[in-house]
């Protein structure tokens, strides 16, 4: 995609700071991390978001989040990581090309996640049952 930010770093068209590079996938560090460390995992490919993306690039994209997810902890002394994908503008998503965030973590870093929303009994299975008949 010509007119893509994240083509654009695979094909080193724009700079970027690359911590691992394979076959399939392209790993480096978020111009604006939520900590230091912040890595984005893409697949080489383009695809828009996980919707349209490949079943062999999400596997490739997953064992590279694996590998630098595990460097990621071990090389800057974090107590954990968060691993996240947005899609679509409704989730969050900004750059259109799919990517997955390593966060690292620490003990009161101050970072918080998502709230939460309790369930009725009815919604409680409705909910699944709905997500099963698309599967
Ligand atoms: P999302 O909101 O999930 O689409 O995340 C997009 C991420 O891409 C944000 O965390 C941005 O800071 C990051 N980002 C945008 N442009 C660049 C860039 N040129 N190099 C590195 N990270 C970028």
């Amino acid at each position: 995609m010509t007119d893509c930010i994240f083509c654009k770093i695979i094909k080193s068209e724009i700079p970027s700071s690359k911590v691992y590079e394979d076959e399939h996938t392209l790993a480096f560090l978020d111009i604006n991390p939520v900590t230091k460390g912040h890595t984005l995992v893409i697949p080489k490919q383009h695809c828009t978001d996980i919707f349209d993306m490949k079943e062999e690039d999400a596997k490739a994209v997953m064992a590279t989040a694996k590998k630098v997810a595990s460097a990621v902890f071990h090389g800057l002394n974090a107590s954990g990581v968060n691993l996240l994908n947005s899609n679509k503008k409704a989730a969050g998503q900004e750059v259109f090309h799919y990517h997955m965030h390593i966060i690292p973590r620490y003990e009161n870093d101050g970072v918080r996640m998502f709230p939460h929303e309790k369930y009725k009994e009815t919604d409680f299975k409705m909910t699944a049952e709905r997500i099963k008949s698309n599967l």
